[in-house]
């Protein structure tokens, strides 16, 4: 069972949840432990609340478009969204925590008012992908679970809903496969049937438990996983 096979209250609750795990983690810093890196190379705490902050309201727009047909894209560009990133980090802790707050209520207030017909409107990924607006819930679900992580709190994989880290490992894969990526690779997950990666003979395996296996393939670290017949770093996903 995935993130997709269950009820759309159910994946807010699971979004929300995310949401609430990130928050906790973030009233435990001082301001001055915002400016501490990231486990993301060249990220501070600030960069990844900033990224965070943007990332709801581009999810907004996606919201608007589904809303209205009019299209308003997450993103102008790649550069921009990485310049506001850079700006973002900038600001004062206070502002950078209102940013979050503020823009995760205006983020839930466009799930809560999106009209029934438009939760199946087509909008586009900052990957390019068409997919229903729906679709934004698991977007930002992926986002605030794994970042929690990144934020070097001490939060883990093993903290996620089991739900998250099944379709998260699925979505990797299907990554991996849409670009090529991964060939000969196969997943051994303790408990379920391996994954194959691709067809091609194999190269390589990464056995562990799902919680540890998911961390890896998202290029997070290879920690209580056995790798056999291949480098520890995963093909990029993103
Ligand atoms: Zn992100």
């Amino acid at each position: 069972m995935g993130f997709h096979d269950l009820d759309l209250t159910e994946r807010l609750l699971i979004a929300r949840r995310g949401t609430a795990f990130f928050a906790q983690r973030l009233t435990e810093f001082t301001d001055s432990q915002l400016n501490s890196d990231t486990l993301l190379r060249g990220w501070t705490r600030k960069h990844l609340l900033a990224h965070l902050g943007y990332n709801a309201v581009a999810l907004c727009r996606l919201l608007d478009w589904a809303a209205t047909g009019v299209e308003t894209p997450m993103y102008q560009s790649a550069e921009h969204r990485d310049n506001e990133i850079t700006d973002g980090a900038m600001l004062s802790a206070a502002a950078l925590r209102n940013l979050f707050d503020h823009t995760v209520a205006r983020l839930d207030q466009k799930w809560r008012h999106l009209p029934p017909m438009s939760w199946e409107a087509g909008v586009r990924t900052a990957q390019g992908r068409v997919v229903p607006a729906a679709e934004t819930v698991w977007m930002r679900t992926r986002e605030v679970w794994i970042h929690a992580v990144d934020l070097d709190s001490g939060a883990q994989f093993g903290d996620f809903p089991s739900v998250v880290l099944e379709s998260l490992l699925s979505d990797i894969v299907a990554a991996w496969r849409r670009n090529g990526r991964g060939a000969g690779l196969v997943l051994e997950v303790t408990g379920a049937a391996p994954v194959h990666v691709d067809g091609v003979a194999r190269t390589g395996t990464v056995q562990g438990a799902l919680a540890a296996v998911v961390r890896w393939a998202a290029g997070r670290g290879a920690v209580d996983v056995t790798l056999r017949g291949r480098d520890p770093q995963p093909p990029r996903w993103l």
